[in-house]
């Protein structure tokens, strides 16, 4: 907890922290080292150099805690504090910004032929351009295993969290997840569709660093929209829609649904079943395209959505909106150019391109 607290916001090296904490590198080494191991600190080599960043609660070490199967911990009591910790105080500090953390990705063999979708919006192009893939455990169905809770949708939960770039290189090389190739991570995103589930990625064009594949009972993302923050995760430039006269009310996409975004028409619910129909709410729906597959009548369809924003091109360009968004931009900046003036009063180069944070 010491080491945790002397970390600055932004990443840095073995010497600057050893600086920080006054503790010899030979001591601190292992320190960190025994930290990335659980998932406080991600350590990044570049350049001859290694970066160590302090990891957020969440998305960070909260997830890396049930990433792994371990012993070490008291798991279960762990689980049901987090979720009493998430529910009661995070909730809205977690999905309250306009701009999300988070976004969905639809499938793309439901996009309509007549539309056309961007390269950051197709989840097997982003697989393919990230250079290095691994897949492990889904942390939220680790979670509720430890509650004695299981995936309604029969999602697994290993080997269906996909990580991306270097968060996936520290993830393989820390033991959090298993290197794949392109080919396994493609079938990891046909078996996610098999089972409807919806992916979730960074909020971000370039370079995202993981794609979710998430249910409806147990993922703490989608619970998120489900509690009333229907724009906690970014929707995808479409929505779906039914086409009444093919409903026949059967109701199987109502579940299939991992937000809870399609219900009978309003005033419809005292009608016969057979004169009732589907209507998915647009201000819900996050245009997943996860349910398209179960209506076998041929009802259900994604159609362009309006007013959906572009994400930011970088996670920093994230970071910047979310923290001026909360009004918490200063501490940030400063933390920025007191490190700048330290390394120009040092002598130091600042490398031309840093880690994680740009990427
Ligand atoms: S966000 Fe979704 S896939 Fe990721 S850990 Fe949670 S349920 Fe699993
Ligand atoms: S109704 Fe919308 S959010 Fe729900 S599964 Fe279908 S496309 Fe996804
Ligand atoms: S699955 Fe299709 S037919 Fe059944 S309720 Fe949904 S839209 Fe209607």
């Amino acid at each position: 907890a010491f080491v945790a607290s002397r970390f600055p916001l932004e990443e840095a090296t073995l010497p600057e922290l050893s600086e920080r904490t006054k503790i010899s590198e030979g001591k601190l080494l292992p320190i960190l080292d025994a930290m990335a191991d659980k998932g406080l600190v991600m350590d990044m080599p570049y350049g001859g150099t290694v970066y160590y960043l302090l990891m957020p609660g969440l998305i960070g070490f909260f997830e890396f805690t049930f990433m792994k199967r371990r012993a070490d911990l008291p798991l279960e009591k762990i689980a049901r504090l987090m979720s009493e910790y998430l529910a009661e105080s995070q909730a809205k500090e977690f999905f309250g910004s306009p701009t999300p953390l988070t976004r969905s990705l639809v499938y793309e063999e439901n996009v309509p032929v007549t539309s056309e979708i961007t390269t950051y919006e197709r989840a097997r192009e982003i697989i393919r351009e990230a250079g290095f893939g691994a897949v492990g455990l889904c942390y939220c169905r680790h979670k509720k295993e430890h509650l004695g809770e299981e995936c309604k949708k029969g999602a697994p939960v290993e080997e269906i969290c996909i990580s991306l770039g270097s968060a996936a290189r520290f993830m393989a090389r820390r033991g959090f997840a298993r290197e794949k190739s392109v080919d396994e991570l493609l079938a990891v995103l046909d078996r996610a569709r098999s089972l409807n589930l919806t992916h979730i990625t960074d909020n971000i064009r370039l370079k995202p660093s993981f794609i979710c594949n998430c249910c409806r009972c147990c993922c703490e993302l989608l619970a998120g929209v489900q509690m009333g923050y229907h724009d906690g995760i970014a929707k995808t430039g479409f929505a779906a829609a039914v086409d009444p006269q093919f409903c026949d009310y059967c109701g199987a996409c109502f579940t299939a649904c991992n937000v809870k975004a399609i219900g009978p028409v309003k005033g419809e619910r005292a009608a016969g079943k057979k004169k009732r129909h589907a209507a998915v709410s647009e201000e819900i729906c996050l245009g997943c395209g996860a349910c398209i597959a179960t209506c076998k009548k041929g009802a259900l369809t994604l159609i362009p959505a309006r007013n959906r924003p572009v994400p930011p091109l970088k996670r920093k360009d994230l970071y910047f909106r979310i923290l001026r968004e909360k009004g918490r931009l200063t501490p940030y900046i400063v933390g920025g150019i007191r490190k700048g003036l330290r390394d120009l009063l040092k002598g130091k180069v600042i490398p031309a391109k840093v880690p994680i944070i740009n990427e």
